[in-house]
């Protein structure tokens, strides 16, 4: 497999942008943890897990939220057949697995859950598991990767400083229109002609972001468009369905968007 493609169409096929790929895998294999920064469906899952299929370690997810525990994290007895036992959360069985840890939308995550990160983000590599009094050296292949989404900051959902400084960090945005045209095409099967309009109404659509919409037309939502496309739905019904209906719920924001794609589809 070349080094760039994990298999064009397959649920591991990533478009890199850049050289993010070499990075990770420098991160890697220098047991460094990393923070990718983005907005929300711009490949950032995509790339961890072609990354970890790349490097051939399992990959284990955590989507973050309020509620979110460091016990969810790390692990808590439970009771069963009278008894109580310990329960590893998906933060320490990747640590005994050596496999890569992907916390999705860590920002979401209270701060005191994200402090239990600490000891396995410097030099140590260990995991203290206070309920057990385990202290779980992280193996070389362990590695923590984490993301969110700056877009949605503010002054109460950012990652501590303390927390933030112990990654190397990458920033994604959506890829530029020539390769998310390949990625529409290669993740729908779309022809080149569709993709292309999609991708250009894509680029108008994004530049109402900020003014009208709090979030931006993914890559997400254009593959969404182009597979309805793809399953014979009307452009115009497909890219109401993807790419209007996800987005606002504002009557008049929503005829924003029609107008920018009736112009885009209706040529
Ligand atoms: P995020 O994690 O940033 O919210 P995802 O990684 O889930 O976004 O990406 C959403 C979808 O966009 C993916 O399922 C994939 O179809 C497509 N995608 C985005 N960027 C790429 C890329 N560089 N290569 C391949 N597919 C991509």
């Amino acid at each position: 497999m070349p080094p760039d493609s994990a298999g064009l169409g397959s649920p591991l096929f990533y478009q890199p942008l850049g050289s993010e790929c070499q990075l990770f895998e420098h991160a890697y294999r220098n047991r460094l943890p990393l923070l990718i920064k983005g907005p929300t469906g711009c490949g950032k899952t995509r790339f961890v897990a072609h990354m970890a299929a790349r490097l051939g370690r399992s990959l284990i997810t955590v989507s973050c939220h309020d509620d979110l525990t460091a016990a969810d994290l790390v692990g808590r007895h439970l009771i069963g057949d009278g008894q109580t036992y310990w329960a590893d959360g998906p933060l320490t069985r990747a640590v005994r697995q050596g496999a890569i840890c992907y916390l999705d939308e860590i920002v979401e995550a209270r701060k005191d859950t994200t402090v239990v990160l600490h000891p396995l983000t410097d030099d140590r590599r260990v995991l203290p598991i206070e309920r057990t009094g385990e202290q779980l050296q992280a193996p070389d292949e362990f590695m923590l990767v984490v993301s969110y989404n700056p877009g949605y900051q503010n002054l109460l959902k950012s990652l501590k400083p303390s927390t933030r400084q112990r990654f190397v960090a990458l920033g994604f945005d959506f890829p530029p229109p020539e390769l998310e045209t390949r990625i529409v095409i290669a993740e729908s099967g779309v022809n080149d002609k569709v993709a292309a309009q999609l991708v250009d109404l894509a680029q108008r659509m994004r530049k109402l972001t900020g003014h009208d919409l709090e979030e931006a037309a993914s890559t997400r939502l254009l593959v969404y468009a182009a597979n309805l496309i793809r399953a014979g739905c009307e452009p115009a019904a497909a890219c109401e369905a993807a790419l209007v209906e996800p987005l606002t719920d504002d009557p008049d924001t929503a005829m924003a968007l029609r107008e920018v794609i009736l112009a885009g589809f209706g040529r």
